[in-house]
């Protein structure tokens, strides 16, 4: 029998991108829950985020936060994959009084500023606020001068992933690079069974390498109804309606097979 593994993004792939609504959810990791199938949340949100998300949605598997910057297992201390935070700032700062204020990052702004960039509620946007790895940044100007900070941080190892809503500011990592770190270590976080089948849902850019390296990917409308076109040999389903239902189609029809 197929061992199933889920690798999932969070914002418009298993939550709407705009009311970040999860009907249905809950019940469908349920079922998964009782099959043993690990689900890893594997997102750019932060770990604080994470972990309430994991406590909404009952989750015990490890999460994956930043963009593959940071992982962890249950209430352990956080493993740093990527640079720290206050390094990363230091050097967006320094770029700044060179170039001008051509963007804003959320080192910049007051939880009600966060809170009108994103949508978010207090709470998830103070949670937002607890970053360690990476930075997600507001461009402002015209696009040449982003072509002028990506090669700027290039230097300093850093790069640029453009995510949903937001640029991230963040070291060499990615989703797909952490993933391979958790399924090399299989044994020690998701238990005896070694030959997994990956199944990887996402919708945006950063979700780019994670799902060309599925068996399974399960690329989401993104919120213009337009989908990431993939590199890979191996399965490509595009998901005919949004988050969360997309997610429960896929869902339901790779894994539980539940459709047709
Ligand atoms: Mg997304």
């Amino acid at each position: 029998m197929v061992s199933w593994l889920i690798s999932t993004d969070l914002d418009g792939t298993l939550l709407n991108h705009k009311t970040y609504d999860y009907t249905g959810i809950v019940a469908l990791l349920a079922k998964l829950e009782m099959q043993a199938v690990p689900v890893i949340l594997n997102s750019s949100k932060t770990l604080a985020e994470l972990t309430k998300w994991r406590q909404t949605l009952h989750l015990k598997w490890p999460v994956i936060g930043e963009n593959g910057g940071v992982i962890q297992v249950d209430q352990s201390p956080p493993m740093l994959i990527g640079r720290p935070i206050n390094e990363i700032r230091a050097f967006l700062n320094r770029w700044r009084d060179h170039h001008g204020q051509l963007f804003e990052g959320f080192g910049d702004w007051s939880v009600e500023q966060v809170i009108k960039h994103t949508g978010l509620s207090r709470e998830d946007a103070l949670n937002a606020q607890q970053r360690l790895v990476s930075e997600p940044i507001l461009w402002l100007a015209e696009p040449p001068g982003l072509v002028l900070l990506e090669q700027a941080l290039a230097q300093q190892g850093l790069q640029l992933q453009k995510g949903g809503r937001f640029y991230h500011v963040m070291a060499q990592h990615s989703k797909a690079s952490t993933l391979k770190i958790l399924l090399k270590n299989s044994d020690r976080y998701l238990g005896d069974q070694t030959d997994w089948h990956l199944l990887a849902l996402g919708d945006g850019e950063n979700d780019r390498a994670m799902l060309e390296m599925a068996e399974v990917a399960v690329v989401m409308p993104d919120a213009s109804g337009q989908y990431l076109s993939l590199d890979s040999n191996n399965q490509i389903y595009q998901a005919q309606q949004s988050a969360p239902q997309g997610w429960l189609d896929a869902v339901n029809r790779w894994v539980l097979k539940e459709a047709e």
